[in-house]
């Protein structure tokens, strides 16, 4: 058994090809379950009874658990309980642009970056496209909104679970199912090269988001492990690459620690390495977590910083802070409850 939030409209019209109904069906059921929000498909007023009978005998429908919510004023955030009672995150931001859902991709991470409190879990699974199109629903459901923007940035590497995260996409970019544009949507990578390069090809016109963090390549290999086996050195061709071949723009992500990767000198550096690409640093305050040493930086320092890279005509902002007060910040949540 699969859930239903598993298909593609494609998929969906195989299904009733393949039980000799109708192909049409299809979009009247995705109709059914991303417009009209059925719970159960006996909702389903228009489909023949033998082929519902198959439907609901090979898929469920069933929710996520919401386990816990916790509120601030511009954010919800969400704990999850899957089938398998695994615990995942999804954080709700309220923008004056819109709403905003950044969804988890993984239980656990094994990316192992030291500032990190969801890569403290190694990857136990990768999560399914219906698991994080469930978040959506869920989400909306909850806390009765419209989400107009998603960003793949919760717990998890998008990149090492690229053909659910595409199959998610292609999903809620349906015009028939979710309709959230491909430009609303964001995936963030700590820089998986050869997902980058497929990624390329990859046809819609989706966001990405590079998790940089420093500025050299031994600075990063000490906070990131993946800069051990793709250094800057090939990660910055091969984004180069990926600019020219889609014409977009990229986002940098860069959390400042402080002492670490907060020096005027790193700013420098930084505004080096990113000369002459289309793209922009966000830099991230650092949201301290009790496990884990590192501090947040002076606002002081990140002003500094934060001149030093527009002086050198880098396109640059900082983040806008969700939630530190109810550890929005990614695998938080899970890892507190666990305490509890
Ligand atoms: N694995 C992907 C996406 C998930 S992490 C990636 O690396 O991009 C989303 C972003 O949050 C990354 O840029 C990550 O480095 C950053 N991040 C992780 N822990 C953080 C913390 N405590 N405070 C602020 N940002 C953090």
């Amino acid at each position: 058994m699969e859930s239903i939030y598993q298909l593609r409209l494609s998929d969906l019209e195989n299904y009733f090809l393949s039980h000799d109904d109708k192909k049409f069906h299809a979009v009247q059921l995705f109709d059914w379950l991303y417009k009209k929000r059925i719970k159960s498909f006996d909702e389903v007023k228009n489909i023949k009874k033998e082929t519902l009978e198959q439907l609901k005998h090979d898929y469920f429908i069933t929710p996520l658990n919401i386990l816990k919510k916790e509120e601030d004023q511009d954010v919800s955030k969400y704990l999850f309980e899957l089938s398998d009672e695994e615990k995942i995150e999804a954080v709700l931001m309220r923008h004056d642009y819109g709403m905003s859902i950044c969804v988890s991709s993984q239980v656990g991470c094994n990316m192992g970056c030291k500032f990190c409190e969801s890569g403290r879990r190694k990857k136990v699974r990768n999560l399914k496209a219906s698991e994080m199109v469930r978040q959506i629903l869920q989400v909306e459901e909850d806390s009765k909104v419209r989400i107009s923007h998603v960003v793949i940035m919760g717990i998890g590497e998008p990149f090492d679970n690229y053909e659910e995260i595409t199959k998610f996409i292609e999903i809620i970019n349906h015009p028939k199912g979710l309709q959230i544009g491909s430009r609303h949507i964001t995936v963030s990578t700590c820089g998986v090269i050869p997902k980058i390069k497929e990624f390329m090809n990859f046809p819609y016109q989706v966001n990405l988001a590079i998790s940089l963090h420093a500025p050299n390549d031994a600075l990063r290999s000490h906070l990131m492990p993946i800069n051990k086996r793709y250094p800057l050195s090939e990660l910055i061709p091969c984004l180069k690459e990926y600019l020219k071949k889609t014409n977009r723009r990229l986002t940098f992500e860069y959390v400042l620690l402080k002492g670490v990767n907060d020096q005027e000198e790193h700013a420098r550096q930084l505004a080096n390495l990113l000369k002459g690409i289309n793209g922009y640093v966000n830099l991230i305050p650092y949201n301290e977590t009790s496990h884990i040493e590192y501090k947040r930086s002076e606002p002081l320092q990140i002003m500094k910083f934060y001149d030093i890279l527009k002086k050198n005509r880098i396109g640059v902002t900082i983040r806008r802070e969700f939630g530190s007060k109810i550890s929005a910040a990614c695998g938080q949540l899970r890892s507190r409850k666990e305490e509890v």
